[in-house]
């Protein structure tokens, strides 16, 4: 079966590369019959002269960003294209997002933490940190975070639910038990977690979640969407087959699609 893939950048966000119809494209030759744009939300939560051009579009841009999405519903019928969106969630700032999201009618929304207290912990650049703080409280608090983003009711998906292992610094503490509460989280806020194959790129070399985060998803009924996080035109579709085999060992995992941000699911 051929995954949809739900998490998709584009060069609006200023570091990724590529025409949106070159991951059409790229789409298309791999025969994947729906795809997702979920480009990064322009820096709400900061001052306009703060934000910085290479980690997310000018807010000027993001009603371009939606219309060249719809534009390319028409050029390419064969092929279900939908308007998604990768929110950063920060603290305090939800109305802000809020309203940003109430203008343009997106499919789905895909929540993201990136930050944990202001630092930017998958950002090579602030790499250094990892050196000082303590791991174990870490993990913890990126958790937290992530429930609470869950609870915050401005997603529909929480992406790369385990994003805090992208560089391979592993804690003592007892993951297992976070993924537990963070599943338990996500069933109680009706999200779904995204399985996202971006982690078998970088340090930790595994799909985002962790296998005993997906078993835990699975226990509490929480269904998943599919994304590379492709920044490329090329990582569209990337390690789906490896997607698809760990979901098949976890077993009795529904996998989600959204329309004008309402659910339904693949029959498998
Ligand atoms: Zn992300
Ligand atoms: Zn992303």
């Amino acid at each position: 079966m051929l995954l949809p893939d739900y998490h998709i950048h584009t060069a609006r966000c200023g570091h990724a590369a590529g025409r949106m119809e070159e991951y059409i494209e790229h789409a298309l030759a791999l025969g994947l019959k729906e795809i997702g744009f979920a480009d990064h939300i322009p820096m709400y939560w900061l001052q306009e002269g703060d934000r910085d051009p290479e980690l997310a579009m000018p807010e000027c841009d993001l009603g371009g960003y939606v219309a060249e999405v719809e534009r390319q519903r028409e050029l390419y019928p064969d092929i279900t294209i939908r308007l998604g969106i990768e929110v950063d969630y920060i603290p305090g700032h939800e109305n802000q997002a809020r309203r940003i999201l109430e203008r343009h009618p997106f499919d789905y929304v895909l929540g993201s933490v990136h930050y944990v207290d202001g630092w930017g912990f998958d950002n090579p650049a602030y790499i250094h940190r990892y050196e000082t703080c303590d791991l174990d409280e870490l993990y913890r608090r990126y958790f937290k975070l992530v429930q609470q983003a869950a609870q915050s009711r401005l997603f529909d998906i929480i992406a790369h639910p385990d994003l805090v292992k992208k560089f391979d610094f592993k804690p003592t503490c007892d993951l297992q038990g976070l993924y537990d509460e963070t599943a338990r989280a996500f069933a109680e806020a009706d999200v779904c977690a995204e399985v996202n194959t971006a982690g078998l790129r970088v340090p930790a070399g595994e799909i985002y979640p962790a296998e005993g985060f997906l078993r835990a998803c699975r226990n509490n009924g929480v269904p998943v969407t599919m994304g590379s996080d492709a920044h490329l035109p090329n990582q569209v579709g990337h390690g789906f087959d490896r997607a698809m085999e760990l979901l098949t060992r976890v077993g009795h995992i529904k996998i989600a699609l959204f329309n004008e941000r309402n659910i339904f699911f693949i029959i498998p």
